[in-house]
């Protein structure tokens, strides 16, 4: 499933750079992830790369955006070719 930044997001920045799929940005208050990018860091990383450096670790999975690994897997394909 997509992550999601909780309004305990202090805007640090430093999880935006470290996104594989550009799935973070700022929002009018807090960082937000765009769900349709977010692939869990599936098919780049084995770990969420923007959990490990979240200083208020306030990035937990999004309940809204159930998805399996497969799903994951399927979805970091399809944005590789939007890529090119
Ligand atoms: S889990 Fe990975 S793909 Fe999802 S927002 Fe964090 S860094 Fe980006
Ligand atoms: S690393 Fe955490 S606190 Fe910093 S901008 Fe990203 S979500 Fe917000």
């Amino acid at each position: 499933m997509a992550l999601m930044i909780t309004d305990e997001c202090i805007n640090c920045d430093v999880c935006e750079p470290e996104c594989p799929n550009g799935a973070i940005s700022q929002g009018d208050e807090i960082y937000e992830i765009d769900p349709n990018l977010c692939t869990e860091c599936v098919g780049h990383y084995d770990e969420p790369q923007c959990v490990l450096v979240c200083p208020v670790e306030c990035i937990p999975k999004d309940p809204e955006h159930a998805e399996t690994e497969d799903e994951l897997m399927e979805k970091y394909k399809i944005i590789q070719e939007s890529l090119g």
